[in-house]
């Protein structure tokens, strides 16, 4: 039985993938990937390299993600080094917790590769800290994709009240609820926001706006879109330093 690596590939610019990442991808036997920022990674594999696509398009799952962790499994019989490449980090809204789970289950041996979030560096190379001194003493990293429909949503909005900083991962096509119910918990309707689309890479953009007028402006980025609430937002007046603007 073979090695599973659930490795982070980073946010999108190639170089910040990490060493330990690229040392396992020139190793694999197979290569098991989602839609990643960057597919050029998937370049420095060793010849004879398999590689499997399990991504998602446009926010469906391609693959169920029962039938995902069946396919890390089953060429963890077969191969001896199995990359399950995810991208940012494996445990940051990856799913790198249930693979890994499904993995222990079945005695498989695993390793956990930590990668760069995009919930971070995208910040970063949109000249926003994601922290502050005198402005932003925190930062929380929310789903922005919980279903509508839940009846109790487990995300704890009455916390965002503060001036700390707020980072959205997959909530683009939620980005007018997400703002209501902002302003609905009492944030002041031009509190600072941004979107910001394919961070990291050469296309990357970078909507500035308000709770008010983000959805408006940013209505045809397209994705993997962040969104970031928080007055570290306007810091990247002075900060910009990567990129094309909107
Ligand atoms: N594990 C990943 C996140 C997976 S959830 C990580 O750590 O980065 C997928 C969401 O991440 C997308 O819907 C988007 O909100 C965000 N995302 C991923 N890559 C991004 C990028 N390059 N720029 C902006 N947002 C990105």
């Amino acid at each position: 039985m073979g090695k599973v690596y659930l490795t982070g590939a980073g946010p999108g610019d190639i170089e910040l993938l990490t060493l330990k990442a690229l040392r396992v991808i020139k190793e694999a036997d197979i290569i098991i990937y989602d839609r990643l920022a960057n597919p050029d990674m998937l370049k420095e594999a060793k010849n004879g390299c398999q590689f499997i696509y399990v991504g998602k398009e446009d926010g469906k799952h391609i693959v169920p993600q029962d039938d995902i962790n069946e396919v890390i499994y089953q060429n963890a019989l077969k191969y001896e080094n199995v990359v399950r490449l995810k991208g940012g980090d494996p445990f940051v809204f990856g799913r790198g917790g249930e693979e890994a789970l499904y993995l222990k289950e079945r005695g498989v041996e695993f390793e956990i590769i930590p990668g760069i979030t995009s919930a971070i560096s995208a910040l970063a190379y949109a000249g926003v800290p994601i922290t502050h001194r005198g402005i932003s003493v925190s930062f929380r990293v929310v789903t922005g994709h919980e279903s509508p429909h839940k009846k109790h949503s487990q995300i704890p909005w009455g916390d965002f009240k503060s001036d700390d900083t707020v980072v959205f991962l997959m909530g683009l096509h939620n980005l007018d609820k997400i703002c209501k119910k902002l302003i609905e918990i009492g944030k002041e309707r031009d509190f600072p926001c941004a979107v910001i689309s394919k961070g990291t890479t050469k296309e990357q953009k970078v909507v500035v706006g308000t709770l008010e007028d983000i959805v408006q402006k940013s209505k045809d980025l397209p994705t993997p879109a962040l969104i970031v609430v928080g007055k570290v937002v306007e810091l990247r007046e002075q900060l910009a330093w990567f990129g094309a603007d909107e």
